[in-house]
């Protein structure tokens, strides 16, 4: 079973989530931060005089997942590398075979790490643990936040491990960079001859 933090949030006044475990009994509590040594209580339907302030740091850690989520995180990427696996022997080519052998290493890690290509990078990295992610994901990475933001890549979440494949800025802005980082080399070089 996964461990969730409860989805209760205070009213619009204090613009808090509550900070303990789903299904907790009591009053929900939360603090401002991990520094806050003090926190907010407050019970379902509370007015927004309702809140109480008490002493102690309330603040949600979702741990070390359990085990039954670590077997269905190795059971989702065997079955992935199966699938890739048995893809690259039937395509039987070079490039899925190492493809297929970055892939491993990168999940292997456990540290963000990353690799520029020109206007592209690729790149593992741990997915925050707020709530635990699905066990598989897939879809696209964008340039920002928004909804109608331009589709910039790959990203396969895997359990705990995101695999993104990217560019870093959209074509037309990417020859505007270059454009801006070769005229600063050059304004440098004559800086330097001065
Ligand atoms: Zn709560």
């Amino acid at each position: 079973m996964r461990r969730r933090q409860c989805l209760t949030w205070a009213k619009r006044e204090v613009g808090l989530q509550c900070q303990r475990r789903a299904r907790h009994d009591g009053p929900h509590q939360a603090s401002f931060s991990d520094r806050s040594g003090t926190h907010f209580e407050w019970n379902d339907g509370a007015n927004r005089f309702g809140y109480e302030v008490h002493p102690g740091t309330v603040r949600y850690r979702p741990g070390t997942p359990s085990l039954a989520y670590r077997l269905g995180e190795w059971t989702a990427s065997v079955l992935f590398f199966g699938a890739f696996g048995t893809l690259m022997w039937v395509i039987g080519s070079p490039v899925a075979a190492v493809t297929y052998c970055l892939v491993v290493m990168l999940l292997s890690v456990q540290r963000p790490h990353f690799v520029d290509v020109g206007r592209f990078t690729a790149g593992v990295f741990l997915v925050p643990q707020r709530n635990f992610p699905p066990f598989f994901a897939i879809g696209f990475a964008r340039y920002g936040p928004e909804p109608d933001a331009g589709r910039s890549g790959l990203q396969v979440i895997i359990g705990r491990r995101s695999l993104m494949v990217c560019a870093l800025l959209p074509r037309t802005e990417w020859a505007e960079f270059q454009r801006r980082t070769a005229e600063r080399d050059t304004a440098r070089r004559k800086d330097s001859a001065r």
